[in-house]
């Protein structure tokens, strides 16, 4: 493609689609880069209840198929490839694509999500959805009085745990140390909550159940003995990873690697360069807060676009 693109959408979660949908509206012709894991990580998930506009539960998979046809059906092309470099030296940036195709762009919406850490035990594959989740604000309300597990020693795994109070008869807190990494006041609500029990120095070795998780398989990290624990669900919490490899070194990011942004504003240290969802949001995390800030990526984009030409 040797003519200039208006924007270039990075990423095809609910950020992007919803930046799709907006700029595609503001006749701005968008092309969406849709990345190795099209849809992201609502691919990877079954029943989602707390999107709204859906009586009834939907599937994860369904809800991005659906955001996908909808940006198609207002004017987004689609490409299904990578982007494996980005120039962003000059005021019209260059993409360069897995096959070495080039796009240039006036301005680049970078919504390439984050990835959520797992722990790679045995049958991790096979029971995820099925009883193992990395999100218990997506899927805590399905365990109701039901026995879970939170595996993490930080923020996310003690807020999680807290969380997951709400639904759940109990709720085992499994660390591979003696002490949490949280901060303080969440440490003394978990202590102070008696649905909540510690396993302290503990690893999961593996998974197991036929259809659904029914216990998990622990390892003392110092005896290495093991025990076999019946729960209904478990809920991985040991971080998130945010898809940003390709652009260090080129926009300003934190310690962990998400990209930052001016404060309400999707706009990066890059002029015409947006952010948007898990990219750039450690805490939220939620495909409704990513499809949010996508849209404001793409009122940013028309504005930029809008005074620049
Ligand atoms: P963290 O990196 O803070 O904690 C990850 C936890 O998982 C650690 O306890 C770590 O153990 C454990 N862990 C890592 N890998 C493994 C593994 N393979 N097996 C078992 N355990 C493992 O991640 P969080 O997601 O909790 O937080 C990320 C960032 O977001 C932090 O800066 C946090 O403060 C912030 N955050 C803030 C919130 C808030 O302010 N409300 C809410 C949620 C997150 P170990 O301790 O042994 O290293």
């Amino acid at each position: 493609m040797t003519e200039v693109q208006n924007v270039v959408i990075i990423g095809s979660g609910p950020a992007g689609y919803t930046a799709a949908i907006y700029t595609a509206r503001a006749n701005l012709k968008p092309i969406m880069i849709s990345g190795l894991q099209p849809g992201g990580q609502l691919t990877i998930t079954t029943d989602v209840e707390n999107y709204p506009g859906y009586e009834n539960p939907i599937q994860g998979p369904w809800l991005m198929e659906q955001m996908k046809k909808q940006s198609e059906n207002v004017g987004t092309k689609v490409i299904s490839n990578m982007v494996t470099s980005i120039d962003l030296n000059s005021k019209i940036k260059k993409l360069t694509l897995d096959d070495g195709s080039e796009i240039n762009t006036k301005s680049v919406i970078i919504s390439t999500g984050a990835q959520a850490r797992w722990l790679n035990a045995k049958n991790e594959d096979k029971l995820k959805g099925f009883g193992i989740s990395a999100c218990a604000t997506c899927d805590g309300f399905f365990f109701k009085d039901k026995i879970v597990a939170v595996v993490g020693g930080g923020n996310s795994a003690a807020e999680e745990a807290l969380f997951l109070t709400n639904f759940a008869a109990k709720v085992f807190l499994i660390h591979r140390k003696d002490k949490l990494r949280s901060e303080k006041i969440l440490q003394d609500r978990l202590i102070k909550n008696p649905k909540i029990e510690f396993l302290w120095n503990k690893k999961v070795e593996e998974y197991l159940g036929d259809k659904n998780l029914s216990s998990v398989l622990l390892s003392d990290t110092l005896t290495e003995e093991k025990m076999e624990l019946n729960i209904d669900g478990l809920f991985v919490a040991i971080g998130h990873d945010p898809a940003t490899e390709i652009f260090k070194g080129k926009l300003e990011m934190d310690n962990e690697g998400y990209i930052i942004t001016k404060p309400d504003s999707t706009q990066t240290n890059v002029i015409g360069v947006f952010a948007a969802g898990d990219v750039k949001d450690k805490i939220y995390r939620q495909a409704v807060t990513a499809a949010g800030m996508g849209c404001m990526a793409a009122l940013e984009v028309e504005k930029y676009i809008s005074e620049d030409s």
